[in-house]
């Protein structure tokens, strides 16, 4: 090609580039495009203390049977599109009554994008605490509904009042509590979920995301009330590969919810290898009671080295406030260990990170690059 041919031809690719850049301009929302994409930080190679999974790889035994179920998968046909034997395996499980119904996600972050949509009424509000779980905030976002942030108090507990204050002024179509709290860790109080339950108009849904490490639940309360419902995941108990949320509730709030899932969206694989893990009723309370037990031992640690604040915890993480965050987020990424940094994301978050517990060698490698373990 001559230089003069391919100068040309570099004029017509940029004119392609900005007409598309035009038409997207003018087609996708303004509020989308000034949006950042979820992102999730590169971890290989490192020790992965960031996103709350569970650290303990699966027995060779249990592998063999998931590989054995995933071999049979006919993955030329469409997954079951109502999943039963997923939530057969769930009823069995969390011994749910007849009395309640079960929609799945893909993942619990689906549901949330589902609840959202479910309430997406023109001039509808969403009400959630802040700091806790962003996708409450961003669901609302993408769905072009109003959300209020209400700042918890001291220590991370519900502002009880602020909530009904909230309530009364807004009249949220739907409030989130996330029972534990991420980022915080905290589980609120009973009786204030229960006054904020009592005075909402609409919906409550109950994110009990890190169930496996509290000793609280409203999962079997759920039909107390005529508007709560109760959100899971499998992630934090060891399937976060799975991709495998539920709601649990009243048959009429499910039905409704249930129309706004996707078809088949949740996989087959993930309906194979879901009943037959949630079955190793022994294998997953023994992590989760080592995880609880290493939390104890982390939080400890932590709270001992000068100038460290930690928070208590019910969950799988430990939020703890540094002098300086930053620093101590890339000394801990310099020794091979990821974390969490919240500083920036909330003002009450100042100096914290969220690190999720590890393995005994993985905490013990922690304490180490923090200099709590000699
Ligand atoms: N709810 C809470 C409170 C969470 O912390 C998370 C995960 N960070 C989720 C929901 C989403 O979990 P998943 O989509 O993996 O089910």
């Amino acid at each position: 090609m001559t230089v003069a041919a391919n100068v040309q031809g570099q004029a017509s690719l940029d004119a392609h580039e900005a007409e598309v850049v035009a038409r997207v301009h003018a087609t996708v929302r303004d509020d989308v495009r000034a949006m950042h994409a979820y992102a999730v930080p590169r971890s290989e190679g490192l020790i992965k203390l960031d996103a709350m999974e569970n650290p303990y790889p699966l027995p060779a035994d249990v592998r063999a049977k998931i590989a054995a179920a995933v071999a049979n998968v006919a993955v030329n046909r469409y997954p079951d599109a109502a999943a039963e034997s997923t939530k057969q395996a769930l009823r069995h499980a969390f011994a749910l009554g007849d009395g309640v119904e079960i929609v799945l996600g893909n993942g619990s972050d689906e549901l949330i994008a589902m609840l959202t949509a479910l309430v997406a009424r023109p001039g509808a509000t969403i009400v959630a605490p802040e700091p806790s779980f962003v996708m409450y905030r961003v669901s609302a976002a993408i769905a072009n509904v109003r959300y209020v942030g209400v700042p918890l108090g001291a220590d991370f507990a519900l502002d009880v009042d602020a909530m009904l204050a909230a309530i009364a002024r807004d009249r949220p179509a739907l409030v989130w509590l996330a029972f534990p709290n991420n980022p915080t860790g905290n589980l609120f109080d009973i009786a204030a979920i229960e006054s904020v339950i009592r005075a909402a108009p609409g919906l409550v849904a109950i994110d009990e995301a890190y169930y496996a490490f509290a000793n609280r639940s409203f999962l079997l309360r759920a039909r107390e009330f005529s508007n709560v419902i109760v959100v899971r995941t499998v992630s934090k108990i060891g399937m976060a590969a799975l991709r495998l949320g539920y709601a649990v509730g009243d048959p009429a709030w499910m039905r409704e919810l249930e129309k706004l899932r996707p078809p088949y969206n949740v996989n087959a694989l993930t309906q194979a290898v879901a009943p037959l893990l949630l079955a190793e009723e022994a294998l997953l309370a023994g992590q989760a009671k080592a995880i609880c037990a290493e939390r104890e031992r982390v939080a400890a640690a932590l709270a001992a080295l000068p100038g460290v604040r930690g928070w208590p915890t019910h969950t799988n993480f430990v939020l703890a406030r540094f002098a300086d965050a930053d620093a101590t987020f890339d000394h801990l990424r310099d020794a091979g260990i990821l974390v969490k940094n919240m500083h920036g994301t909330h003002p009450s978050l100042a100096n914290c990170l969220r690190i999720t517990v590890g393995t005994p060698a993985e905490n013990d490698a922690l304490l180490h690059a923090l200099g709590a373990l000699s």
